[in-house]
């Protein structure tokens, strides 16, 4: 049976007693950074392929720089720490890794970030799909604007900018859309609520620019390379506009929970034929066997696990 199991204060224990004091600094003021990991379980080789760990770890690294957040690992230390907590938890099933570093002092009323003390946590839960890659979902354009750098730095998962996610998703299901896009303060298309944004217009992948207040997304990164080295198209970073989207021949998201999840509708607009595009299609092909250790030229994305 697979078990239940936190890195809790430098410590593996069961997740039922890895608990925070009311008082705890990141409670209070969203100040932590974390990390969304996945595990994938390869049924063949019975081995869990962990994709792009070091990656993760580097992003939540440079988080905890922008937060002034001081925690004693290294990229490698994390990465081992990872490693040995699911050697112990044997999840013979895809799993989601939620590293998170905080400010964990006991301390209210305190609105700054150097001299508080920080920890890190871990923990991993069984995870399958987030939204449906089978098909299509339907998006609408959120009320909400994805914030902008002078406000709160979106290039980073600090759990504070998680608010504006929040209300946008929020928002777009109870309107009985599926996931929501946000623009930024400039009226541009930004990404959605928990992934980035890809079009394909005239066989050309085209996807907003970091500068316009998306997070440094990894499986961005990994699709990018997907389209450039298999499928030899360009990809374009550009401001892109919301009428864009209306025209575009597919659309799809990308991010750790959402893998490569095709959007078939914006705003009550037909994107393309409304289903899943033959470019969208090869990449998610791509994409699903390279997070499983099954495409020998990206192995070095994966670590193995096994138990
Ligand atoms: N944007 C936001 C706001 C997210 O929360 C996520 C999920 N981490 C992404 C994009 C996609 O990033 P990644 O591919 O690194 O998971």
């Amino acid at each position: 049976m697979p078990k239940s199991l936190a890195y809790f204060k430098g410590k593996v224990v069961p997740i039922s007693d890895a608990n925070i004091n009311i008082m705890t600094h990141a409670l209070h003021y969203g100040t932590a950074i974390f990390e969304g990991i996945r595990g994938n379980w390869n049924e063949s080789e019975q081995k869990l392929y962990v994709f792009k760990l070091k990656e993760h770890y580097q992003r939540l690294l440079q988080g905890c720089k922008i937060m002034m957040m001081d925690i004693p690992y290294s990229v490698d230390d994390l990465c081992e720490i990872t490693i040995n907590l699911l050697k112990e938890t044997k999840h013979k099933q895809d799993v989601y890794i939620r590293p998170i570093a905080y400010k964990s002092e006991e301390l209210v009323a305190n609105l700054k970030l150097h001299e508080i003390e920080d920890d890190f946590n871990l923990i991993v839960i069984p995870f399958g799909a987030y939204l449906d890659t089978e098909g299509t979902i339907r998006c609408t354009t959120s009320s909400w604007r994805r914030m902008e750098d002078t406000n709160v730095p979106p290039r980073i998962k600090v759990s504070g900018n998680y608010v504006n996610s929040i209300l946008a998703k929020t928002e777009a299901v109870l309107a009985g859309f599926d996931e929501a896009i946000l623009l930024n303060g400039n009226g541009v298309v930004s990404e959605g609520s928990g992934e980035n944004l890809f079009l394909v217009i005239n066989n050309e992948l085209h996807t907003p620019e970091l500068s316009d207040n998306i997070l440094t997304g990894i499986t961005r990164d990994s699709i990018k390379t997907i389209a450039q080295n298999d499928l030899k198209i360009p990809v374009i970073e550009r401001r892109i506009n919301r009428s864009e989207i209306y025209l575009a021949d597919e659309m799809f998201l990308t991010g750790t929970a959402a893998h490569v999840t095709a959007v078939g509708e914006l705003d009550n607009r037909t994107i393309g034929s409304g289903s899943i595009g033959p470019v969208t299609k090869q990449i998610q092909k791509i994409y699903s066997k390279a997070i499983r250790g099954q495409d020998p030229k990206y192995l070095n994305w994966c670590t193995a696990c096994e138990y």
